[in-house]
């Protein structure tokens, strides 16, 4: 992640308004900027990346999106990213917190009605975890926080997401861009393998546990293992004890920038999509 400006190690909130002050977000706000919004999780990642990598890895993408949408005359801000989700599926594992989906929806609302009344028009949401019941949750916060009093909510996903979560193709608060994946049929890379790790060692090395990861062995799983681990609890513990769920020592940090480049891009692609097509 990139120094903040003390130059004294990386933020969280680089590049965020949380780093703007009132007249620039007031100013942003007049000239019609987008606000972009990262909603991860604070969950276990196996014992070699940080409890906060479904916070990272959106912020990154969402960073390098906001510069894309920059070139092609599009501003944005993004807002701090959202730290408390839902962890059915690590919910065995310490350090993995979880929220009630009631809470979730209600602090979406009111972060919403603080945008909208500071006069911003359109949010994008992208999620950085992959739990069904964590997104649907998002999806619910947008449609209870979405008015014409407040700020219009759209979920960037990918297709499916869109579909594990039965969602209709034509809602137009959905946006989809092509997610870019990793793994085989036979070793998929699903939590804190070869793609999380990549990133992570590209974007903030310094909390990961580098000396760890070239002795973590494929877990080799496939769907029905995935299957039983989205039952979540006990059941991800058995599948994979150790937390991840992928090939963390694939991973480089070249990888991880190519990862990035790619989500960026097509995410940037996607919210110019909206942005352009008729009202
Ligand atoms: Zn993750």
């Amino acid at each position: 992640m990139s120094a903040d400006r003390n130059g004294t190690g990386y933020s969280v909130f680089t590049d965020t308004m949380a780093d703007m002050t009132y007249p620039e977000v007031a100013e942003a706000a007049e000239r019609g900027a987008v606000v972009l919004w990262a909603l991860g999780v604070i969950e276990q990642h196996g014992p070699h990346l940080p409890l906060a990598t479904d916070v990272y890895v959106p912020m990154a993408v969402l960073r390098q999106a906001k510069a894309l949408l920059a070139e092609r005359g599009i501003e944005s801000i993004i807002a701090p990213p959202f730290y408390w989700g839902i962890n059915a599926v690590s919910s065995s594992f310490p350090g993995s917190i979880k929220v009630r989906a009631p809470v979730m929806i209600e602090l979406i609302k009111d972060v919403f009605a603080s945008l909208g009344g500071d006069g911003f028009r359109r949010i994008f949401c992208l999620s950085g975890h992959g739990d069904a019941q964590h997104n649907r949750t998002i999806y619910d916060g947008i449609v209870a926080g979405c008015g014409p009093e407040t700020i219009e909510g759209h979920f960037v996903l990918a297709p499916v997401m869109r579909d594990r979560l039965e969602l209709d193709p034509a809602d137009p608060r959905l946006v989809t861009y092509g997610k870019a994946s990793s793994g085989t049929p036979g070793n998929l890379d699903i939590h804190a393998g070869e793609s999380e790790t990549s990133v992570l060692l590209h974007e903030c090395m310094e909390a990961c546990r580098c000396e760890l990861i070239p002795g973590l062995r494929p877990t080799n799983l496939g769907m029905e293992d995935l299957k039983v681990w989205r039952q979540g609890g006990k059941q991800a513990l058995k599948v994979t004890p150790m937390g991840y769920f992928g090939d963390p020592a694939a991973a480089t940090a070249e990888k991880g920038r190519e990862f990035l480049r790619q989500n960026a891009a097509s995410v940037a692609d996607a919210i110019e999509r909206t942005l352009r097509a008729p009202a």
